[in-house]
C-alpha cells in the first residue's frame, strides 16, 4: 500500500535563456511507513521532485495520487494536516517564540505539548528563534512538521546548516519519529553517508529517478 504515487511526471523550467527539462517521465511510489533517501548533486532536481510531491509546485505532465485519489484539487488541505515539511531553512518567525511559531501551523495546545515533550524540547517553548542554536532550530522544525500528526514527512536538505553531530541527530530524530508515529518519509540530501539508515534510496540522473 502506498501513500503517494507519481505517474509519468515531467517538469521543465522556462527561463530567459531557454527551456530546461528537469524531470522526465518519473514514476515513484512512497510506501506507507517506509523511509526513502533521495540523494544526488546540487541541481539534479531533488527539490523539484519534493515540491511536486507536496504540491508546492505543479508538474507539466503526469498525475499524483494521494492514497489513490488525485491530489490536484486538495493539496493545500493535505499540507495543513497530512503532509509535514522540513526545509533547509527554518522559516521560524523571529518575532514569535517557539510555541507561537508552532501554533501558526497547528493550534491544539495539548497536542503541541505532547510533541514538544516527545522531542524533549519543552524547555525551548518560550524561547525566540535567535536564542536557539541551528540544531535546536531544526529540532523545532521537526516538531512543527509532526504536530498535525501527518502521514508523510518530506524533508529537503534538513541538515545543510548543521555540523556532523547535529546532522546525524536530526536525521535519526526524524527516522525514529517516523517509526514511532507510523509515517512515511522522504529526505533529500547531497550527503550520501545517511543512505544506509533508510529503507530505500533513489537518485536523479539525466532527468530520471533511479533506485540505488
Ligand atoms: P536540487 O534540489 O537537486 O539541488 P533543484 O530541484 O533545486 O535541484 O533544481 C534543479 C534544476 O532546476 C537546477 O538546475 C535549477 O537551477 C533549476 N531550477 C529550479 N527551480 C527553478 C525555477 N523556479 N526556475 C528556473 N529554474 C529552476
Ligand atoms: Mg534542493
Amino acid at each position: 500500500m502506498n501513500i503517494i504515487e507519481l505517474k509519468k511526471i515531467s517538469k521543465s523550467y522556462k527561463t530567459n535563456i531557454g527551456n530546461f527539462e528537469i524531470l522526465k517521465n518519473i514514476n515513484f511510489k512512497i510506501d506507507k511507513k517506509k523511509s526513502i533517501f533521495l540523494f544526488g548533486p546540487s541541481g539534479c532536481g531533488k527539490s523539484t521532485l519534493l515540491n511536486i510531491i507536496t504540491g508546492l509546485d505543479v508538474p507539466d505532465k503526469g498525475s499524483i495520487l494521494y492514497e489513490g485519489k488525485s491530489i490536484k484539487e486538495n493539496h493545500m488541505e493535505l499540507l495543513k494536516k497530512d503532509i509535514g515539511i522540513i526545509f533547509q531553512d527554518h522559516y521560524l518567525i523571529s518575532e514569535l517564540n517557539v510555541l507561537d511559531n508552532i501554533k501558526l501551523k497547528y493550534q491544539n495546545i495539548s497536542e503541541i505539548n505532547e510533541i514538544l515533550n516527545y522531542f524533549k524540547i519543552d524547555d525551548l517553548k518560550l524561547k525566540f528563534p535567535n536564542q536557539l542554536s541551528n540544531g535546536q532550530k531544526q529540532r523545532v522544525c521537526v516538531a512543527r512538521a509532526m504536530v498535525s500528526r501527518p502521514k508523510l514527512l518530506i524533508a529537503d536538505e534538513p541538515t545543510s546548516y548543521l555540523d556532523r553531530e547535529n546532522a546525524d541527530l536530526v536525521i535519526n530524530l526524524i527516522l525514529d519519529a517516523c517509526k514511532n508515529f507510523d509515517l512515511s518519509t522522504v529526505i533529500a540530501s547531497h550527503d550520501i553517508s545517511f543512505k544506509s539508515n533508510f529503507d530505500y534510496s533513489y537518485t536523479i540522473e539525466n532527468n530520471s529517478l533511479i533506485k540505488c
